[in-house]
């Protein structure tokens, strides 16, 4: 079975396409950003400096996940799916994320679950770095007033008391941090497909990832 990589910045709406191209193609979907967001969250609730390498690696006797297929995340026990869904814990994880051997770590976690094919990972380094040789590799990009406003939507829609411009500035500010940290930095791997969603629906960008995937599996 094949493997597919889709990386791309904050709020280009990559978990939303992942979720549908997943079910359509009956792939099973990893989300590593949660990953890196239950150690944020780790981080915050044992007041961890998120700048301290080894105090963040220490951090991983303490990260049992265990991430359902419905998308539950529980860490230790407790339900996380909504907690680590908030601006503190996002900064967080892309910080915790920058350090070398908190990479490894998740790198190769990410890589035992999918090796044995029929993944859809998505993440900022998925096709560059955990899936080298993922069959299908898409970037889904935007511009950041289109991502803004996808999450400023998303924030009003569940009653959150939120300010468009504070959003642009966060995702702006992660994203910035995600893409020039030294290791695995954020970019389209070489051989991926860049799909710019900025006037794409949803609907769209599914039938262009499709097409994709049929031109190369012949499905
Ligand atoms: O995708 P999501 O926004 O949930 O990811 C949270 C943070 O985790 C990102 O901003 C990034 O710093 C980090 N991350 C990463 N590599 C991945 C997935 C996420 O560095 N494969």
């Amino acid at each position: 079975m094949f493997n597919v990589a889709i990386d791309g910045p904050s709020a280009a709406g990559k978990s939303t396409i992942a979720n549908l191209i997943a079910e359509k193609y009956n792939l099973v979907k990893l989300d590593t950003g949660a990953m890196y967001r239950a150690l944020g969250l780790l981080a915050i609730q044992s007041n961890t400096d998120v700048e301290d390498e080894e105090a963040i690696v220490a951090l991983f006797s303490d990260l049992n996940l265990d991430m359902k297929a419905d998308g539950t995340i529980i860490l230790n026990g407790q339900d996380i799916s909504n907690e680590i869904r908030n601006d503190k814990v996002s900064m967080a994880a892309s910080t915790a994320s920058k350090h070398e051997s908190v990479r490894a770590k998740l790198v190769k976690l990410q890589q035992d679950i999918a090796k044995q094919g029929g993944y859809l990972l998505e993440g900022r380094d998925i096709g560059t770095v955990v899936l080298p040789d993922a069959k299908i590799k898409i970037y889904l990009d935007a511009n950041s007033e289109t991502r803004a406003q996808r999450r400023y939507d998303e924030y009003i829609s569940k009653n959150l008391d939120v300010n468009f411009d504070d959003i642009k500035k966060d995702i702006e500010k992660r994203d910035y941090q995600d893409m020039n940290r030294e290791h695995s930095p954020l970019k389209q791997a070489d051989d991926a497909v860049l799909i710019d969603v900025s006037s794409l629906t949803i609907d769209e960008v599914v039938a262009a990832i499709s097409k994709i995937i049929e031109q190369k599996n012949e499905v």
